[in-house]
């Protein structure tokens, strides 16, 4: 069936500016037959949507309705819904799968590309700055191999929330613009047991600068097409990173390598993020690496709960905990690492590259030493000098089951003059998962740091109400907790899209105390423990 095409001045549609840099620019698949095969030579196959049988609007972002031009009302029109759940695409749109490779849980996995993500253009915002808008789940293109290039709902909730929730904490990501039902049945064996279920079928519209990965450039040159990796390159710098163009001149050698310091920067900037509030992204495949920095791919992500730094959210990969939270700055390090492989074939010399990769540990460590900082409300932590304070929180935390979110803002409220185990606990006393364990060893070692702590913050002096709302500012109240993300799940599964909509609401002043909302920012109920989609994911969405 071939997708509708409506006029560009339709109600709903009056405001996007389309301005198609990627498609211009790089190489195109010169075929347009949407069946697996290998794209030889070219960045992206120009590939439609596949039109469903009932597409409905669930929800939306206002914000970044805003950011590419599309008014709130608008959104309320069929034309928006047609269009943005893949039923209809508007003239100066080019829609098509970008080709990419990558590495996955450490292997080579050649070609993969856009197998379900279908990009409709880049548009220009009422403000002057281009946002590539991207379906995920508007049916096959020539990268679905095996699969069927849809969505079902409960990732695509989980994708829309977590994006839109990432973004207000402060934490680099892509956006998500909007969530439609599409009215068809996926089958999906969710629990990789051989027992496939149909379930709902949705299309997420996400944004984001480009949706530009590792993964393609390591496949343009891992086939040593050093034409496709260049045009892709300069492509990338000239529009994404312009700051690194030599005045009035072509990007030489040097400025790839300038590049990969920026890539390398940004990446240890978003990992810090995601440990200052517990993210752990489940995948990071280099194929979901942004070279922007950004938080992609929202697949089997997880919120820690209890902190534990060998937690994965990931059934697949629960035997080697690979994507593990605490392991994330060193697979991070290691997908940069890949990325600088690939520009080696145009750059020629290993050391400046080299050299560049190693600026990982120290960009990222002096990031780290500065949050974790924040997060306690101190002024500094001296990487070598408190190292035993740090570990010993580290062990406090690990002693019994202790809720990461509600441990760090109730610190906030610990009073430093006292030494009485009681008053000192009582802050933080909301984030034990099983307070009975509180006793013997594990009560001496949490009182003990919180006595460390309070001696902290006696000796800056920092006023009790100036360091409650620092830490207020990088400690969240609100995250999107793994159970609350399965309620929305449940109630959108059921047609009643008001958990999610709450919730986003919610999400969106996530350091805010919000009075009646309570229920969102508490730990984890003990029914979600082991309940799928709450504590453990697959990789099927
Ligand atoms: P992910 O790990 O979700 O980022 O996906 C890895 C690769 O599998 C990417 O090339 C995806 O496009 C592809 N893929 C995942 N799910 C599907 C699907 N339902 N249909 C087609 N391709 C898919
Ligand atoms: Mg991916």
């Amino acid at each position: 069936m071939t997708v509708p095409s409506i006029a560009p001045d339709t109600v709903g549609l009056r405001g996007l500016r389309f301005d198609n840099r990627f498609t211009r620019e790089l190489p195109a698949d010169p075929s347009d037959v949407v069946r697996p095969r290998q794209v030889i030579g070219a960045a992206y196959s120009r590939v439609s949507p596949t039109p469903t049988a009932g597409p409905a609007l669930i929800a939306y972002s206002p914000e970044v309705a805003e950011k590419v031009g599309v008014d709130e009302r608008a959104l309320q029109s069929p034309a928006f819904t047609a269009v943005f759940s893949g039923n209809a695409v508007v003239s100066g749109m080019d829609p098509h799968a970008a080709c990419y490779g990558g590495h996955q849980f450490g292997n080579w996995a050649g070609q993969l590309g856009d197998g379900r993500a279908i990009t409709l253009g880049e548009v220009i915002g009422p403000h002057g700055t281009h946002h590539t808008l991207q379906l995920k789940g508007a049916g096959p293109t020539p990268y679905s191999r095996g699969a069927d290039g849809r969505a079902v709902l409960r990732s695509s909730v989980r994708e829309f929330l977590c994006s839109e929730a990432m973004h207000h904490l402060g934490v680099p990501t892509t956006r998500a613009l909007s969530l439609c039902s599409t009215g068809d049945q996926v089958v999906r064996d969710m629990f990789y047991d051989g027992r496939p279920e149909p379930e709902p079928g949705a299309v997420v519209c996400r944004v984001a600068p480009s949706f530009i990965r590792f993964g393609n450039f390591q496949l343009f040159a891992a086939r040593d097409d050093l034409d496709g990796l260049r045009a892709l390159l300069d492509h990338t710098i000239r529009h994404h990173f312009t700051e690194l163009l030599p005045a009035a001149s072509e990007p030489t050698a040097d400025t790839y390598v300038a590049l990969l310091h920026e890539v390398v920067d940004r990446t240890a900037e978003m990992v810090v993020h995601w440990q200052r509030v517990g993210f752990v992204h489940g995948v990071m495949n280099t194929d979901n690496m942004s070279i922007h920095g950004l938080t992609i791919d929202y697949g089997p992500y997880g919120w820690l709960e209890g902190y534990d730094p060998n937690w994965t959210p990931n059934t697949t990969d629960a035997a080697g905990r690979r994507y593990r939270f605490g392991q994330q700055p060193t697979i991070a390090h290691w997908n940069l690492v890949q990325l600088a492989n690939a520009l080696h074939l145009v750059v020629g010399a290993v050391e400046p590259l080299q050299e560049a990769l190693d600026s990982f540990v120290p960009a990222f460590e002096t990031r780290w030493f500065a949050m974790m900082a924040a997060k306690l409300g101190l002024r500094t932590l001296d990487p070598a000098g408190d190292e035993a304070f740090l570990g010993s929180l580290f062990d406090a935390l690990g002693a019994t089951e202790t809720d990461m979110t509600l441990f760090f803002r109730g610190l906030a409220d610990v009073d430093g003059s006292h030494d009485d185990a009681d008053a000192l606990l009582a802050p933080v006393r909301a984030a034990y998962y099983r307070p009975e364990e509180l006793v013997g060893d594990v009560h001496h070692r949490v009182v003990d740091w919180l006595r460390a702590y309070g001696a902290r913050v006696r000796d800056e002096a920092t006023a009790d109400d100036a360091r409650r709302t620092a830490m207020h500012a990088v400690n969240p109240r609100y995250v999107l907790r793994n159970y609350l993300a399965q309620l929305a799940i449940d109630d959108a599964t059921a047609g009643d899209a008001t958990t999610l909509v709450e919730l986003l609401d919610t999400l969106r002043c996530p350091y805010t105390d919000q009075p009646g909302r309570e229920h969102f920012a508490e730990k984890r109920p003990e029914w979600a423990r082991n309940r799928p989609g709450c504590s453990m994911l697959s990789c099927s969405s």
